[in-house]
């Protein structure tokens, strides 16, 4: 017989079926054992008359029995399959499941992070993970098929790469083959998808894996994924307004609520004169109950700050006391160009860069970038780099903006952030499937992890103790 799904058993009264699941729930009621069954479609009620006595909760099941209407005073009109069961004829258990280290029957929210995360393929069964994990999937989708129809061309770029410089400190990978030599993890694509941009493609998309070395804080990890963008030939307002698009419907298709259709543009000083900062929450009481998003851009920042001096990577990167705000690979607005190619007034001179917020959070952020070499050297002139250390960290990219770079501009999308406001949560880790903990460790295995003396003779590396 071949496996019929719980979702099509209200289809099937009146037939035998084979099931395979998912022991949810069981009732004893001496010789009557009562159990349901659950799998990806649905749950329905199992009668087993002198049988599945043994059967434990969570164990896998396949089950072979007869589908019944109820009698009309068992009905249960919450449930879809509320209205039949399924007797019992035989029965055979798949894989048993001993005593659970988790309880399964709330939303998980009451149990701690620690294990959670290490019994993460428990802790994901829960209705309220498989929702999240399911609206994610399909908001992805959403917004892949949108790109796709607007001529977009998804693209993959290296993960073992060179600093990307997004701010943060890298992860670095030792090189066997050249010791001593170290790969970076991608901050995010930025360069790569620049240069893809000489390379012609025009329209490129890709949901990027990020990798940044930042301080942990209790909702976030190391890693995150970001819907990342960038388009040649257009304006600061022709990107914004194609990623416009593509929120609200990407939003829409997952039965997202938009306070706005066309989101507010908010300048920076006003957002900071208004708010007090520049990702805030334009929803009222009514709406913040109703989970409605609240979107809108902040546009005209500064394209320089002063290094904070404890942060290790500003120090690094801001070498004469200025830093850049968002992003170096920026252009100035065009009325600020000139004092960039003068370095004068550093302070007043303001980015291209547009952040979208939500509901007070930031959840996208991108910027027409510098497509001339000398826009870009002035920028790491600014920030203190000598003609050798700008030819050693960009070099590369004022290569390709000497052989035929169009003017272009992008975003990225944080796809984790998006999904938290869109389920209503709190925290980005319970919109991945295996998040790291607050303190660094991977969830379900074991790291990060002491190795071998031989793996680390095999790429020249010594730990030191102090
Ligand atoms: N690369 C930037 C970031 O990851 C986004 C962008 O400007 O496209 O924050």
């Amino acid at each position: 017989m071949t496996r019929t799904l719980v979702a099509d058993t209200t289809k099937k009264i009146g037939e035998s079926v084979l099931l395979q699941g998912w022991v949810d729930s069981k009732r004893d009621h001496g010789k009557v054992t009562f159990i349901d069954l659950r799998d990806r479609t649905g749950k329905i009620q199992c009668v087993g008359v002198g049988m599945m006595g043994e059967v434990t909760i969570e164990s896998v099941v396949q089950i072979e029995g007869l589908v019944k209407e109820r009698p009309e005073n068992l009905v249960n009109d919450k449930e879809p399959t509320g209205a039949i069961e399924l007797e019992v004829k035989a029965y055979e258990i798949l894989n048993k499941a001993e005593e659970l280290p988790l309880t399964l029957d709330t939303d998980g929210k009451d149990i701690g992070e620690e294990p959670r995360l290490r019994h993460r393929y428990l802790d994901l069964r829960r209705g309220r993970m498989q929702d999240i994990l399911r609206l994610r999937s399909k908001f992805s989708r959403a917004i892949r098929e949108h790109l796709y129809d607007k001529d977009f061309v998804e693209i993959e770029t290296p993960m073992l790469t060179k600093s990307t410089k997004e701010g943060a400190r890298d992860f670095l990978v030792p090189s066997r083959f050249q010791p001593g030599k170290f790969y970076a993890l991608p901050q995010s694509p930025q360069q790569y998808k620049q240069l893809l941009m000489t390379a012609g493609f025009e329209r490129y998309f890709q949901l990027a894996r990020c990798i940044r070395d930042e301080d942990l804080r209790a909702d976030r990890g190391f890693e995150h994924t970001q819907v990342d963008i960038e388009m040649s030939f257009v304006n600061r307002d022709q990107v914004m307004a194609r990623v416009e698009e593509l929120v609200k419907d990407a939003v829409k298709k997952v039965g997202g609520k938009l306070q706005n259709e066309k989101f507010p543009v908010v300048d920076y000083d006003e957002a900071i004169k208004k708010y007090g900062e520049d990702r805030f929450d334009l929803r009222t009481e009514q709406e913040k109950q109703d989970g409605t998003l609240a979107f809108a851009w902040v546009v005209n920042f500064p394209f320089f700050k002063k290094v904070d001096k404890a942060d290790a990577a500003e120090v690094r990167d801001g070498k004469s006391g200025w830093t850049f705000t968002h992003n170096p690979f920026s252009m100035p607005l065009e009325e600020d160009l000139e004092k960039h190619l003068e370095m004068e007034d550093i302070g007043s001179i303001r980015t291209t860069q547009y952040d979208l917020v939500c509901n007070g959070y930031e959840v996208g952020g991108g910027s027409v970038r510098a497509h001339q070499p000398e826009v870009l050297i002035n920028t790491f002139k600014v920030m203190g780099y000598s003609d050798e250390e700008i030819e050693a960290s960009v070099g590369h990219m004022l290569q390709a903006f000497r052989v035929g770079t169009p003017p272009h501009g992008g975003i990225a999308l944080g796809l984790d952030r998006l999904v938290m406001l869109l389920a209503g949560e709190e925290s980005l880790k319970e919109t991945i499937a295996f998040p790291m903990t607050s303190t660094g460790r991977t969830a379900v295995m074991d790291a990060p992890e002491m190795v071998g003396e031989e793996q680390l003779k095999e790429l020249g590396i010594k730990i030191v103790s102090d």
